[in-house]
């Protein structure tokens, strides 16, 4: 066997083992000079079926490809990248889509010319592609999951505000940066007046929907994701509220407590209640440590609101 067709034979077997399909494109004519043949059968073209210009490749590569497509390959041409390499689905002759890696090099690039034939292999890599999305898939589930985890590891169940652990720990850090920066901070503490009558009178479930009508008229009184309110316990709430001075504070809670009073809750059965609350307000101080010692003042002033007869706002210091 003469060198040149040993060569060759060797080539094909080299291919053939590693799963390349060779072919040459000629980019000034946009015309293909060697189309790849193990691809086109595998997509479930006949021989027939010739491709004779790069466009009819690109007529059947999947529309979100095209783009990296074009890059990779003008990256190639004008130098910036050493070889041609891009990933892309081809559309089989069923309509269904499979990935192709493709690699290649200009091999008659001279001075600055940026040469015409092109050549390179392409190989199937629809598994591999395919597993990855499968990857991709489930990780965007997994962050979904976790944010739903997080949420219910940080909101109380029954009202949706956050849980006594969530509004601890977000009540330190605001109450540490108020400090840093020297800006205000207030926290209000809300008690139902009389809570123990409603779930004597209606049941417990009742109780429970006016829990949490209170806790939703609390959120639609303060600055969404701003303000922070939560669930200290039963039917007792705390509002964390950043750049707020005490006196700003306490007219805040007359409103709320305003808004609260005049809310008819309706309850199972027909009936209806209504229920008034007591605020305890507090705001940061020179004193003021940690957010556990203003939640200890706020207590405080809610203690003095329930003495004075509930239904009031009373402000500690
Ligand atoms: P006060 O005006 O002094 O606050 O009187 P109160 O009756 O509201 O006081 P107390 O704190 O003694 O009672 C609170 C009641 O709230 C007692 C408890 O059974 C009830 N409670 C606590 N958590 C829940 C809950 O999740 N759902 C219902 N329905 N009731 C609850
Ligand atoms: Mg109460
Ligand atoms: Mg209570």
């Amino acid at each position: 066997m003469d060198e040149p067709k040993a060569r060759n034979e060797h080539l094909d077997l080299v291919l053939e083992a590693a799963g390349f399909d060779l072919w040459e494109n000629d980019l000034l004519e946009g015309r293909v000079v060697r189309p790849v043949s193990k691809v086109f059968s595998e997509l479930g073209y006949s021989p027939d079926e010739v491709v004779t210009t790069i466009d009819d490749i690109l007529s059947i590569v999947h529309p979100d490809d095209l783009g990296a497509l074009r890059l990779a390959l003008d990256a190639h041409v004008n130098g910036s990248a050493a070889r041609y390499q891009a990933e892309f689905r081809i559309r089989a002759k069923s309509g269904q889509w499979v990935w192709y890696a493709n690699y290649g090099k200009i091999v008659d690039r001279t001075g600055t010319s940026p040469g015409r034939r092109l050549v390179g292999v392409s190989i199937n890599v629809d598994e591999r592609k395919r597993r990855e999305r499968e990857i991709e898939r489930l990780n965007a589930r997994l962050v979904e999951q976790n944010a739903v985890l997080q949420e219910l590891a940080t909101s109380d169940a029954m009202t949706g505000v956050a849980n006594r652990r969530r509004l601890l720990e977000l009540g330190e850090a605001e109450l540490q940066r108020a400090r840093r920066l020297g800006h205000a901070l207030a926290l209000l503490i809300l008690d139902i007046d009389d809570f123990k009558q409603v779930n004597d009178a209606w049941g417990h479930l009742n109780g429970d929907h006016v829990i949490r009508r209170v806790a939703s008229i609390c959120a639609q009184n303060v600055r969404a994701s701003v303000d922070v309110v939560g669930r200290l316990g039963g039917e007792e709430f705390a509002i964390v509220l950043p750049e707020i001075s005490g006196e700003s504070a306490v007219a805040l809670a007359e409103r709320l407590r305003g808004n609260i009073a005049a809310q008819q809750v309706e309850l199972d059965g027909g009936a209806s209640v209504t229920r008034t609350v007591s605020i305890g307000v507090a705001s940061l101080t020179g004193g003021c440590g940690t957010f556990v010692h203003l939640l200890a003042l706020a207590d405080r002033a809610l203690y003095a609101a329930k003495h004075c007869g509930k239904n009031c706002v009373r402000a500690a210091g």
